[in-house]
């Protein structure tokens, strides 16, 4: 590179010298010799030229002194998206926004005060049209032949995607390690809290005990009750639960899921969908896949308080070796394709590689859990499946999620499960419940499908509001663990004034432990808590029609 600085020198010499030699008369001996050597020389230029340009790194070269970009190859163009004509004579507070030009002159003031190779391993540019790129750079101060550093020279490698690939490896083995550690303390707490509730169930029968005395023990039960409901979204998370799959076809469950994600999502906001034409079949739990749809559609709501567009797509994609490798995730194989997008407020880049995290929310206390996302990750992870999002804040938010593929010869002798639809009705429902979030998004369900609901806020307030409405109530909604009257009490009561009435009960426990407890029979219908919507719908519309 030293020579390359001192070509125009010597070229320009040479010049000066044919052009003094037009004035003697050994012009006509030199001449052509000289002109060999220029020629020689602007063949040499090319030829260094050619190579740097050809260099897969940007390189530049900056004057010492003012340190104004006199040389960018090929490559510097590419990557900045500036060409040489608009970068060469300018200097960085020229082209980049401030604190990157200011970091650019420091470091270039470094090398040039140093006399040596300086190492970047890290730094951004923002390009043209706006990109804002990761580099690593070398900066090497280039001397004159009194040792003075004339030029700099700089070598940029763009590490844009190789850094993106790591995050995302990083990203997914903390999701491992927070899959492990939740799933693990889920898994024990749950046994810790049987444990609790079931000496709680035995003490509350206990006929000695007296009044405040019960009181305090139903406080204790609804406690394990709430964590019960807490530990099974870890569960669901970590994907500790069983999941019962049957093969489906995609978009039958995004047409039921969406009228009620209608519901959820309110008269603002416009809800679009375009179901890929070949049907894609999965092999999913389709309760779990609604629950991952209402999910999203619930966060895109919140996203978009003034009202805008969400838009369902399914579609199918190969996901070949090449994939893989550019987005760091993924295995080969053809996958149906769900993608959930909304013009909502977006998320920065720290929000967004977070979301997935069980508890991460930016939602004000009591209005967001933050398992949401965590327990959408946990499904699609179980599916074999796997998820990414897209997001630019103030613009919107995408999420894909890609579930492998069934193909349709495999196909042919299995039975393609559709899940019923989840309608609504106009009876009467007596809704008992003490957790007002429950009892609220119970009631915005049931009514939203046209039923009336009767709500009571514990087991006592049930008794009195079925003793009012006892003509029209045709099925009661009851948490087991209550204040005042539990459900099992409050439900004694209620059958001697109708002894037909139907009724299924909420609870963090699953029926295996609540049947273990010698609470119930077999047939008592159960709806685990947190409640699913659709779940809940169904489950109600089956036990009104039998
Ligand atoms: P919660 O909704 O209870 O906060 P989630 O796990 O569902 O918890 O979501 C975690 C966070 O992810 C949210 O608090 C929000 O910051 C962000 N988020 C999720 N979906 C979206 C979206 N569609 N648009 C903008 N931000 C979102
Ligand atoms: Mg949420």
């Amino acid at each position: 590179m030293k020579n390359r600085s001192d070509t125009p020198d010597s070229l320009e010499v040479l010049q000066k010298k044919l052009a003094g030699f037009g004035e003697y008369s050994v012009r006509k001996t030199y001449y052509p010799e000289l002109q060999q050597r220029l020629e020689d020389l602007r063949e040499s230029e090319e030829f260094l030229k050619n190579i740097v340009d050809n260099i897969p790194a940007m390189v530049f070269v900056k004057d010492a002194v003012e340190l104004r970009y006199v040389a960018l190859n090929k490559a510097g163009e590419e990557l900045l998206g500036y060409s040489r004509e608009e970068l060469l004579g300018k200097n960085d507070r020229d082209i980049f926004p401030e604190e990157q030009a200011a970091f650019f002159t420091r470091k270039d003031r470094e090398v040039l005060e140093r006399g040596d190779l300086l190492e970047i391993p890290e730094e951004m540019a923002k390009t043209r049209s706006g990109d804002d790129r990761i580099l690593r750079v070398k900066k090497i101060p280039l001397f004159d032949n009194g040792g003075n550093a004339r030029y700099l020279l700089g070598i940029a490698e763009d590490i844009t995607d190789r850094k993106h690939l790591e995050e995302q490896l990083l990203q997914s083995q903390k999701m491992d390690a927070i899959g492990q550690l939740a799933g693990g303390v889920a898994h024990d707490f749950n046994n810790i809290l049987m444990v609790i509730m079931g000496y709680g169930n035995m003490l509350s029968r206990d006929f000695a005990l007296d009044s405040p005395q019960k009181e305090k023990l139903e406080r204790i039960i609804e406690a394990a009750d709430k964590a019960a409901q807490l530990t099974r979204s870890l569960l669901t998370f970590s994907r500790k639960q069983e999941i019962q799959t049957r093969v489906a076809n995609l978009n039958d469950v995004v047409r039921q899921v969406q009228k009620f994600l209608v519901r959820i999502i309110g008269e603002d906001v416009q809800l679009t969908s375009q179901l890929d034409s070949t049907e894609p079949l999965v092999n999913i739990d389709s309760g779990q896949i609604e629950q991952v749809l209402v999910n999203l559609a619930t966060n895109a709501r919140d996203a978009m308080p003034k009202g805008g567009q969400l838009t369902i797509r399914t579609g199918l994609l190969d996901i070949d070796a090449s994939f893989v490798q550019a987005n760091g995730y993924g295995k080969p194989g053809r996958y149906a394709l769900i993608s959930i997008s909304d013009s909502g407020i977006g998320m920065d880049e720290k929000t967004k590689s977070r979301i997935f995290e069980p508890f991460f929310t930016t939602k004000e206390v009591g209005k967001g859990t933050g398992l949401g996302m965590a327990i959408v990750y946990g499904i699609i992870k179980h599916h074999h499946g796997f998820i990414n999002v897209y997001s630019e804040p103030q613009i919107g938010t995408t999420f894909r999620i890609y579930i492998p593929l069934i193909e349709m010869e495999q196909a042919t002798d299995v039975e393609i499960f559709t899940s019923a639809p989840s309608k609504g009705g106009t009876e009467s429902i007596l809704v008992a419940e003490d957790d007002a979030t429950v009892l609220t998004l119970t009631q915005e369900v049931l009514t939203s499908f046209g039923y009336t609901v009767i709500p009571a806020k514990d087991g006592q307030d049930a008794v009195e509001k079925f003793r009012e409405h006892r003509d029209t109530v045709k099925l009661i909604l009851m948490d087991i663990i209550m204040p005042q009257k539990n459900g099992k009490e409050a439900f004694y009561e209620i059958r001697l004034l109708d002894p037909d009435v139907k009724i299924i009960y909420f609870s963090g426990y699953t029926m295996d432990i609540i049947q273990g407890q010698g609470v119930f029979d077999e047939e008592t219908e159960l709806i685990m808590k947190p409640v699913q919507p659709l779940e809940l719908l169904r489950k109600v519309r089956d036990l009104l029609d039998r």
